[in-house]
């Protein structure tokens, strides 16, 4: 009887909210900045993605653009979301050009899971500039 009642209230506490995919975990910093939980320096939103300031710029110029959707990784991405995903690099490029980067260069980065760096579980492209970067990629 006991153990029915946890395993309810189990099932209960992780459900994963409508259109949040399992692993997403709404906690992560940057659903609380879509939340307005805690600031950022905003640099661009639209109904579909809000570009900001990198918190620990790794170069003169570093912000990131995320989907407003949930999508914790790339890999997380589905088939309705190839739009949304176009959407989040000409997103890039606006701010880019906005901030004047555009024509110098710039680098975008997508860390896709830890072995490649991602720290945030909540999908983001990164945008830096303002200096030259190396090839490969560390
Ligand atoms: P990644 O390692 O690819 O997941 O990148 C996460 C990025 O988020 C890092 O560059 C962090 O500096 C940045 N970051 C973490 N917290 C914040 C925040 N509160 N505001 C802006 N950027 C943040």
């Amino acid at each position: 009887m006991r153990r029915s009642i946890l395993r309810r209230l189990c099932a209960r506490r992780f459900r994963a909210p409508p259109n949040h995919p399992v692993n997403y975990d709404a906690s992560n910093v940057f659903a609380r900045i879509l939340r307005r939980e805690i600031p950022a320096r905003l640099l661009h939103e639209d109904h579909q993605c809000v570009a900001f300031a990198d918190v620990a710029p790794q170069a003169p110029v570093h912000f990131l653009v995320i989907p407003k959707r949930a999508i914790a990784r790339l890999a997380d991405a589905d088939e309705s979301d190839k739009a949304l995903l176009g959407h989040l690099l000409w997103a890039a490029a606006e701010v880019a050009k906005k901030l004047g980067i555009a024509n110098d260069g710039f680098r975008v980065v997508i860390n896709n899971g830890s072995n490649a760096g991602q720290s945030v579980f909540h999908l983001h492209v990164h945008v830096l500039a303002g200096r030259s970067f190396g090839w490969p990629p560390g």
